[in-house]
């Protein structure tokens, strides 16, 4: 049996980076601190900040909800609101909706349940139908990522949130990393930090505070506080992701060579830190001339997609007409595909 590297009691958790043993207590406290210096390094959270959690009910955003909770306590006049994004996909998200449900429950979290038929009017297994019907050229994983974004955005906006914390591990953010990089995506690169932040009052803060913690220590963290249950559930889209691919890899690469994460997350860190030097204009961002939503582009991605899919409310279309008339160059980017 292997002992804790600081009591006698048995090690749950050893870190092949800096080869120290955790047991239970330890590996908490060690969890907790490495979030909280994470929060302190990039400013993420004052007093009297109303943080909204995306949680979806698995072990990553319940550990999220579990730390932050914890953090009230700390930190005067927080406040925090849970939501859930419910893409409806059958089969799939009743299963990690209790999770949410019987812990907000519990410990008198408020918390939210946003399903996409209510706000994007329909659900994913119906957008995906739609999709594939219209001959569209998009991923599930592209509506899901774009739509959740949205919902999230709008969630913030009716109860006025200050900052939108997502549990982002530093293995979804090395994968992004790397997806990003197959595809020559270095814009999106560069948005990959920890905390994206701006003078625009309407662009809501968002913070990533697990971006520095790795996904088995996530995962240990919920299992050990009772948050989840130890069984695998993955989403049934999850074959037509390239993340798929990159996640194996990443994983192969950091059996092999412990630290490889570390390693791509900070060059990573490194290049966002370049760029933000050479950059000769900021990223602009503007407010969706249909939904509000912030966006790079006069019209968000969601509302051209649900353009595309026949989802726009009859308010919205007229919107949108106007929006067309004045920028044809929009209706390139609405029927290129
Ligand atoms: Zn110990
Ligand atoms: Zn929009």
């Amino acid at each position: 049996m292997v002992k804790c590297s600081y009591c006698d009691k048995p090690a749950v958790y050893i870190n092949k980076v800096s080869n120290i043993a955790y047991c239970r207590q330890h590996f908490i406290e060690y969890f907790e601190h490495k979030a909280r210096k994470t929060i302190r390094k990039y400013n993420m959270i004052k007093p009297g900040d109303l943080i909204l959690i995306g949680v979806s009910g698995g072990k990553d955003s319940m550990a999220l909800l579990h730390f932050l909770l914890k953090l009230t306590k700390k930190i005067p006049r927080l406040e925090l609101t849970a939501v859930l994004v419910d893409e409806g996909i059958r089969g799939y998200r009743e299963k990690t909706v209790p999770n949410l449900v019987n812990y907000a429950q519990k410990h008198g979290v408020k918390y939210i349940i946003a399903g996409f038929r209510e706000y994007i009017g329909a659900s994913l297994d119906e957008i995906v139908e739609k999709s594939f019907a219209k001959n569209l050229p998009y991923m599930p994983c592209s509506y899901c990522g774009v739509f959740r974004r949205y919902v999230l955005n709008k969630v913030a906006r009716e109860i006025s949130a200050t900052v939108i914390a997502t549990a982002h591990n530093m293995d979804d953010v090395v994968q992004t990393y790397l997806m990003n990089l197959v595809t020559n995506s270095i814009d999106r690169v560069v948005s990959l930090g920890p905390v994206r932040s701006s003078n625009e009052e309407f662009l809501i803060k968002r913070i990533k505070p697990f971006y520095e913690i790795p996904e088995k220590e996530t995962a240990l963290y919920a299992l050990l506080n009772g948050l989840v249950q130890p069984e695998f559930n993955q989403c049934p889209y999850v074959k037509y992701n390239v993340r798929f691919t990159i996640r194996k890899l990443v994983n192969e690469l950091e059996d092999k060579y412990p630290g490889s994460k570390y390693g791509l997350l900070g060059s990573l860190l490194e290049l966002i830190r370049i760029h933000s030097k050479v950059k000769l204009v900021d990223k602009k961002f503007m407010k969706c001339a249909i939904c509000g939503n912030p966006s790079s582009h006069l019209v968000c991605r969601a509302c051209l997609f649900r353009a595309q899919l026949g989802l726009l409310r009859e308010e919205e279309k007229s919107m949108l007409e106007d929006v067309l008339r004045e920028h044809p160059e929009i209706s390139r980017m609405l029927y290129k595909s």
